[in-house]
């Protein structure tokens, strides 16, 4: 890319919906390659923006920083960055390295204390808005996330809903849904939202059911619902490779609902391959 990448939401709010792509920070070498091919093999579709994951407390950052480095001179890049744990003086030193590497927005998020950490984490941010204000007024465009089935932790939709309008007024101009498979949860969401004032675009995030074991492992533990009907055809398979193709099925179905009623764009959960990403593409029509 020649020149400064297009904002995000500006590309949100064009005529046709976004296509983007997720993808995490490798561990190991042999990680890198893998997402080198991938993001190679998925060029063919043009994105839009592509963004890349950030391990909250110190889990693979610099894994992170260094696939931002590696891609954001050629696609707009979203750098997710979280807060938890962390100091204004470390968060301020990674936005100087993403402004090197021309990245065009943060998501910006709070994170979670990993599964054996105890205690209270220290640091200078409490919440994912403390971080958006923070990074508001720089360089970045800032998105955060909106969940369509409700933070875990939230006591309500509607409390989520607050926290979404409070980050819009703190300068969040888009925002990145957690994966979901009820669509009606995101129509849902996406409508009370507006009637809350939140205009921002919401882009829902969308995991294609390629390996339904791990994918449902994925939904339990991020509290997604998954509907009746699938599970009970996803258990009835006869074999793993049945059950794939009712999940692409179905994931395939999922997007081509979501652009039909209005999705501003499709952000694709791609776990760093590219083979069922673009077989979701396919079956979707927008290859
Ligand atoms: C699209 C997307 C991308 C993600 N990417 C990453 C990633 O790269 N790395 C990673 O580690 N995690 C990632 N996550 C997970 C995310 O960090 C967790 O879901 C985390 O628990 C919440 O993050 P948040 O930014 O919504 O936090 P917050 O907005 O801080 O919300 C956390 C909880 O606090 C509550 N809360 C927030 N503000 C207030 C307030 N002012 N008053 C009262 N309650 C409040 C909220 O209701 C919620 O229950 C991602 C999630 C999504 C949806």
């Amino acid at each position: 890319m020649d020149n400064a990448p297009a904002p995000i939401s500006s590309l949100l709010s064009g005529a046709r919906p976004t296509l983007s792509f997720e993808f995490f920070p490798p561990k190991d070498d042999a990680g890198f390659e893998t997402l080198r091919s991938t993001f190679a093999h998925l060029q063919k579709f043009n994105p839009d923006f592509i963004s890349v994951t950030y391990g909250a407390m110190g889990s693979n950052q610099d894994s992170s920083l260094a696939v931002v480095q590696e891609f954001a001179g050629q696609v707009s890049t979203i750098a997710h960055l979280t807060c938890i744990g962390a100091t204004t003086a470390t968060i301020d030193a990674l936005l100087d390295s993403y402004s090197a590497a021309g990245v065009a927005g943060i998501l910006a998020l709070r994170g979670d204390t990993p599964k054996d950490f105890v205690g209270n984490p220290l640091g200078d941010f409490r919440t994912a808005n403390d971080l958006v204000n923070f990074v508001n007024g720089s360089t970045f465009e800032v998105g955060v996330a909106a969940f369509p089935e409700k933070h875990p932790e939230s006591p309500s939709l509607a409390h989520d809903l607050e926290v979404l309008r409070i980050k819009q007024e703190s300068g969040a101009s888009f925002a990145m849904t957690q994966l979901f498979f009820e669509i009606d949860a995101y129509f849902d969401l996406v409508s009370s939202a507006r009637d809350a004032g939140i205009t921002i675009p919401i882009v829902p995030g969308v995991m294609p059911i390629a390996n339904s074991k791990q994918v449902l492992r994925m939904a339990e533990m991020s509290g997604a619902m998954v509907p009746k009907a699938l599970v009970d055809e996803l258990n009835s398979a006869k074999d793993d490779e049945a059950a794939r193709t009712i999940g692409m099925r179905f994931s395939a179905e999922l997007t081509k609902e979501l652009i039909a009623g209005g999705a501003p764009g499709i952000h694709i959960f791609t776990l760093n391959h590219h083979k069922a990403t673009s077989e979701l593409l396919e079956a979707a029509g927008l290859a």
